[in-house]
């Protein structure tokens, strides 16, 4: 069986032109970044946006496991499929962090035979979005400590600076620094953090921006701390909008790459799932409805969590109408839920498999709440049996949900037919009704538990003194009205990440609370979510190395 980069690097790409050309985008509204990726001007977007939009299909899946759930190579897959089948089609992803490449061995380009490329590029530096992004939060945090540092005219405490700095690695010992530490010329000691530059509230700004002047405008919003009498201190106080914005000119246009059967894949940002919503780019997904009658986009983590916030944030504040879900499950992954170790999950199991299978029930029935048809789709594994794959079949079926066999990873686009004509049947027999989950003036409080109990299935939310006193001081600073961004475990539905299948008689609870304002969406975070990953005791990058041709060898 061939590697990931291996089938990668044996694929023939066509020039960026010609991928673009199909899309009917002529080679003036390209920005060139060698043979094989470009970005689209923002002239394109002035000429394509009165079209009528194609339709969106969210790519979703069951809650993730170490059997693996294959969300991008499915979103991929389906994306090549209907290329297949003569249908003009897009897909949109995010871009991956550089950070984890050189941690645990996981690709984010997708699999097999359903992968974008050029693979190495985009899982390295690619187009430079990221590197923009890191400039321009460090930036502001070096404007912030020199406002201190230059008489602190705005009165921020140093005990509340909630800016933190950001590198694109997973590096644990950035996790708590004290910075200013020298003589009175090296700048005011105090406490600092470093995130992963995806946890940056800047690449959830970049992400949910539907422009340049919207892009400033959120810029200027973030809070980066607090005045000793608590009153917020923003970006645009520290007048840093403007350079920031600069830094950021480029990584605004959304990057055109291909898949190995050359579908286009528009692939424009990567926020966090957890603190942030975890998808690409508004962006992206306007521009690409606008150049395709289909468009695949892929949501991070299981439906719980990627799809909720999908739909609540981005759907919400973009405007933006799914016409259909495809929900990824595996049989392996519904062993594992039913309490098959990893090493086991080969073997067919019915009696697990029946157990495990009421995480995808439950996911099944959340996406029904949003008015979306669901189309299930099963990423077949070579250990799937026969009597498994009919038994999750019948399960769909029962529960008035489509489904279809997916084989991309195996067989590229040829694999995913099955779905693609399941999915274009779907579009065609049943209308979407989408609707947001609660409404903007539901009380924050409210909109949390709405979510938990609907979404996770859990009998209520725990708030704790400090976090009941949080949500009111937002309110008051006027934040009230915006939709919520929950950090949970992306493991299971409820926020211990042990208790598997459908969890049920149990409570969420909610630790902390925080505004990104320049976002728009007030975090809430229950249990230990982490924004700067570390490396495992072997990391992948032990095995990375790149040969005299330049060839990259190890990348997965
Ligand atoms: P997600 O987007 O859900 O995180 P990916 O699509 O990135 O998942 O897939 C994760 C990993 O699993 C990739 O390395 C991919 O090659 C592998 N994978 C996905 N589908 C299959 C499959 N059907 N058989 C074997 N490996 C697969
Ligand atoms: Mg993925």
């Amino acid at each position: 069986m061939k590697t990931d980069i291996q089938i990668a690097q044996e694929a023939s790409m066509e020039p960026i032109q010609k991928v673009a050309a199909a899309l009917g985008i002529e080679e003036e509204d390209l920005e060139l970044y060698g043979k094989y990726k470009a970005k689209l001007s923002d002239e394109l977007w002035e000429k394509v946006k009165d079209r009528p939009d194609g339709k969106l299909i969210l790519v979703t899946a069951i809650n993730p496991t170490p059997a693996g759930e294959g969300k991008t190579t499915t979103t991929v897959g389906l994306g090549e499929a209907f290329g297949r089948l003569g249908k003009k089609a897009v897909i949109a992803l995010r871009e991956p962090s550089l950070g984890p490449c050189f941690g645990i061995k996981g690709g984010a380009a997708g699999g097999g035979y359903a992968q974008v490329v050029p693979m190495e590029d985009l899982n390295l530096h690619f187009t430079g979005d990221f590197h923009a992004i890191t400039s321009a939060n460090n930036l502001l945090a070096a404007l912030l400590d020199n406002h201190i540092q230059q008489g602190n005219a705005l009165e921020i405490d140093t005990r509340q600076v909630v800016w933190k700095r950001c590198l694109d690695m997973n590096d644990r010992v950035l996790r708590n620094v004290v910075v200013g530490l020298g003589s009175k010329g090296d700048g005011v000691v105090r406490e600092d953090h470093f995130v992963i530059t995806v946890a940056s509230e800047i690449m959830a700004v970049l992400c949910l921006s539907n422009d340049m002047e919207d892009l400033k405008r959120r810029l200027g919003r973030m809070i980066v701390a607090y005045t000793r009498a608590g009153k917020p201190v923003t970006a645009e106080e520290l007048h840093a909008t403007g350079a920031m914005a600069a830094l950021l000119k480029d990584a605004l246009k959304p990057n055109l790459i291909q898949t190995l059967e050359h579908t286009p894949a528009l692939v424009h940002g990567g926020p966090f799932a957890n603190i942030a919503h975890g998808c690409n780019s508004v962006r992206a997904t306007k521009t690409a409805l606008k150049l395709a009658d289909y468009v695949v986009t892929e949501a991070g983590f299981g439906a719980d969590l990627g799809a909720e916030k999908f739909f609540d944030i981005k759907c919400r504040k973009a405007g933006l109408k799914p016409d259909a879900v495809v929900l990824v499950a595996t049989v392996r992954a519904l062993k594992y839920n039913g309490g098959v170790p990893k090493d086991q999950l080969s073997g067919e199991n019915l009696e697990a498999l029946e157990k495990g299978i009421v995480n995808l029930e439950k996911h099944i029935e959340n996406l029904q709440k949003y008015g979306v048809p669901v189309v299930v789709t099963l990423n077949s594994f070579i250990t799937d049996t026969k009597a498994e794959i009919a038994f999750v079949e019948k399960f769909c079926k029962d529960r008035g949900c489509e489904f279809a066999i997916s084989e991309v990873w195996e067989k590229g686009g040829e694999g995913g037919i099955a779905l693609a004509e399941k999915v274009l049947d779907t579009l065609s027999a049943k209308e979407s009704h989408f609707r947001v989950l609660y409404d903007d003036q539901q009380p924050l409080a409210a909109k949390i538990e709405t979510i938990a109990k609907e979404i996770y299935g859990a009998d209520g939310v725990v708030f704790s003194a400090a976090v009941s006193k949080e949500l009111k001081h937002l309110t008051e600073l006027g934040f009230g009205n915006l939709p919520v961004c929950m950090a949970k475990t992306q493991y299971s539905l409820s926020d211990d990440a042990t208790l598997l299948g459908r969890p049920e008689n149990f409570t969420v609870n909610v630790r902390e609370v925080y505004i990104s304002a320049g976002a728009g969406f007030v975090v809430a975070i229950t249990g230990a979510i982490m924004t700067m990953p570390g490396l495992p005791k072997k990391p992948a990058a032990d095995s990375i190395d790149v040969d005299e041709s330049g060839k990259i060898t190890g990348l997965f």
